[in-house]
C-alpha cells in the first residue's frame, strides 16, 4: 500500500480507506494544518479588500 507523510508531523500514513484523515495521520493533525491555512488565508487577503474598498470610495466622491 502506498504511504505518504503526514504534512503536519511527518508520520507515515497509509494511503487507503483505513486512513480517513489522509494525507494527515489523524484528525488532530488535519485540524492543526487547516487552522494554520485558514489563519494565513485570513491574514493576507484581509488587507487587500479593505484598501480596495477605500480607493473605490474615494473615487466615488
Ligand atoms: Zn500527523
Amino acid at each position: 500500500m502506498k504511504q505518504v507523510l503526514c504534512p503536519n508531523c511527518a508520520s507515515p500514513v497509509a494511503w487507503g480507506p483505513d486512513s480517513p484523515w489522509r494525507p494527515f495521520c489523524s484528525e488532530r493533525c488535519r485540524l492543526i494544518d487547516l487552522g494554520e491555512w485558514f489563519d494565513e488565508g485570513h491574514r493576507i487577503p484581509a488587507q487587500d479588500p479593505d484598501s480596495a474598498e477605500l480607493v473605490a470610495q474615494q473615487n466615488r466622491d
